[in-house]
């Protein structure tokens, strides 16, 4: 038994339990993957939004060359200088203030006298002619080119040949955009020109998703204005002014190579450009930007939106975005950074599908373990049964064995006429016991085999059974008053009209009427009891002897129970009398059943329907 138990549980219910164990690891490594996906194809948006930026700043400072370029068409460099700003800002649309610098690093515009006139002008001047006219170092942001992305302009800059890197080639090493983590090498090197590099900064947004890089990846210098401009044709440097964002567009003519123009725009007074941004961005979605389950936005080196697509009139908590990506050097500190509508959309998905797997893997075990259950209950009832049988084998032989010796044993006394003539009818009425004993053993254990291979059939016609009892009783009460018993029959009145096998019935009586002998103890009494319930004939057999114990009431109908161990009571048998009566009973359409009797012993029930008696 404990075998199979074992056996269920190393075979059945450990691999289960690890089968369940494995899925649901593999369901959250799925999520984790899920997850990473969802990041990546989320950053591959705000990247869009970043290069979509860079795009932007690229195109303007494309328009000012362009704009220097007509410029120079026009009139003659060094006339132009004198008063680019005034020209600049007529051809221009952008409120940028144009400056043109000699080779000193001296300002030929804007002139003293546009500062008078203009305080913008004027400030300007206070905050920037030191550095652009050589004059001191500052905390910038130089662009590569090459990286101000949209390529088809970087590659129309270059057919132009207006494109350049830096000639000091500090950046150069950095191939990748940094805000594409960079890998530290790509620093420029501490003692190059720009040996002031600028300690890395914190973002100032914090990604949601894992392995975002808390250090902003876009790389500044203190340097001089004349670093850039003097081996370089063209470029951008990005510096913060009173924390205010300012772009340096600068250009050194092929025509003037002596000679820089320039202007500078504030970042803040680009709110025009922005909206824009995102067009690509949601079309290169796929979905029309519709029912996105997104918001992109454009955050400023303060964190807060300059631009929102799309624009739902929410809140977000602006420095935890989902994911974000630096524009790089083109608008230092900025972010292009993406917000989830529904944050809690992607985690109550992994949690659903989690729960579902749970749900499955919990029924599946709990199938498992019925199924085990019922596997394991058929096993060890088998195993019983099979004890039973063996039981059974050694009951019958003994059971055969007993009167046959007797038989055997007065036949040999008779035959060799060793005993008194008045001992022989006494001699005889033994074995005529004894062969009815062994007749009634045979015919149980036949009966029950052929009711089992369903080859007995039942030879049913309606009878009185009260006729059959009266024929029946008389040789069943001489016997058992031999045995020592009083026995007695409580008849109801006359007829018990039933449709029934009548040797058949006699069996399951003869059956309960030897049991009640059989198991009848020491108050050696049994009543055949018999009355109509209802439309039910109801025959009672009981005793007085050691009764069934308790709880075994229903078991002792199943073929080779005994509730009384040969060896244990001293009583043998073949467990096979009670299963034959409930047989038969049950062929009539009736019940059987044993209580125990108030007083001590047992009462068995057999209860038959009443045929309709015919008019
Ligand atoms: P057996 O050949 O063992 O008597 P049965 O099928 O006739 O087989 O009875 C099954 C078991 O029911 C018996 O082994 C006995 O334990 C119990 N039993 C049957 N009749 C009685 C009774 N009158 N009193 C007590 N126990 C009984």
């Amino acid at each position: 038994m404990k075998k199979s138990f074992l056996v269920l549980l190393l075979a059945v219910l450990l691999p289960s339990l690890l089968l369940g164990f494995l899925a649901l690891r593999n369901v959250q490594e799925q999520q984790i993957v899920l997850e990473r996906r969802t990041a990546e194809l989320y950053q591959q948006q705000t990247d869009k939004v970043a290069t979509s930026a860079r795009s932007l700043i690229s195109e303007q400072r494309h328009a000012f060359a362009e704009t220097l370029r007509q410029l120079l068409a026009e009139e003659n460099a060094t006339v132009l200088a004198s008063h680019f700003t005034a020209r600049l800002r007529t051809r221009w649309n952008q409120p940028a203030i144009g400056f043109a610098l000699d080779e000193a690093g001296h300002f030929l515009s804007p002139t003293l006298q546009d500062a008078a006139a203009a305080p913008k002008i004027r400030q300007f001047l206070q905050e920037n002619s030191a550095f652009l006219g050589g004059k001191a170092t500052a905390p910038v942001y130089p662009v590569i080119l090459e990286e101000l992305n949209r390529p088809e302009l970087t590659q129309r800059s270059r057919a132009n040949g207006t494109s350049q890197t830096y000639g000091k080639k500090a950046f150069d090493n950095a191939n990748n955009y940094p805000s594409k983590a960079a890998p530290k090498e790509a620093l420029p090197p501490k003692n190059g020109p720009f040996d002031n590099v600028l300690p890395s900064q914190q973002r100032n947004v914090v990604p949601q998703q894992q392995n975002a890089p808390a250090e902003s990846q876009v790389y500044g210098a203190n340097a001089e204005f004349r670093e850039f401009t003097a081996e370089g044709n063209e470029g951008v440097v990005n510096r913060f002014v009173q924390d205010r964002l300012n772009m340096i567009f600068w250009v050194r003519p092929f025509t003037a190579r002596q000679l820089v123009f320039g202007c500078l725009l504030r970042a803040e007074d680009l709110q025009g450009l922005w909206p824009g941004l995102f067009d690509a961005t949601l079309r290169g979605a796929g979905d029309d930007g519709q029912a996105a389950d997104f918001v992109l936005a454009l955050l400023d080196d303060k964190g807060q939106p300059v631009a929102i697509s799309p624009a739902d009139g929410r809140t977000y908590e602006w420095k935890k975005p989902f994911v974000a990506s630096e524009i790089g050097e083109a608008l230092p500190h900025w972010e292009a950074a993406l917000y989830l509508r529904n944050p809690e959309q992607l985690q109550a998905s992994a949690r659903r599908q989690q729960r579902s797997l749970y749900l499955l893997i919990g029924c599946a075990l709990v199938a498992i373990a019925l199924g085990g259950g019922v596997v394991f209950r058929d096993t060890r009832r088998q195993l019983v049964l099979a004890q039973q049988k063996t039981d059974f084998v050694s009951n019958v032989s003994h059971e055969l064995k007993t009167p046959l010796t007797s038989i055997r044993m007065f036949a040999e006394i008779l035959h060799g006429g060793r005993t008194a003539p008045e001992r022989q009818p006494e001699y005889l009425r033994i074995m005529l016991v004894e062969a009815e004993r062994l007749t009634r053993l045979i015919n149980n254990v036949l009966d029950f085999s052929r009711l089992d291979r369903r080859e007995r059939r039942l030879q049913k016609r309606a009878l009185d059974l009260h006729e059959v009892l009266e024929r029946f009783w008389p040789g069943c009460e001489f016997h058992l008053h031999e045995a020592g018993f009083t026995a007695r029959w409580e008849s109801a009145p006359p007829p018990y009209p039933i449709v029934g096998d009548e040797d058949a019935l006699t069996q399951v009586l003869v059956n309960l009427l030897a049991n009640a002998e059989k198991y009848g103890g020491d108050r050696k009494e049994v009543i055949l009891r018999s009355h109509l319930e209802d439309r039910f004939l109801c025959l009672g057999v009981l005793d007085r002897g050691i009764g069934v114990p308790g709880g075994e009431e229903g078991k002792i109908f199943e073929p080779f129970y005994r509730a009384h161990d040969s060896l244990a009571s001293g009583i043998s048998g073949t467990g096979l009398g009670l299963a034959l009566a409930k047989r038969i009973v049950h062929e009539h359409g009736g019940e059987i059943f044993c209580q125990p009797r108030p007083g001590g012993g047992s009462h068995f029930t057999v209860r038959l329907p009443l045929a309709r008696l015919d008019p």
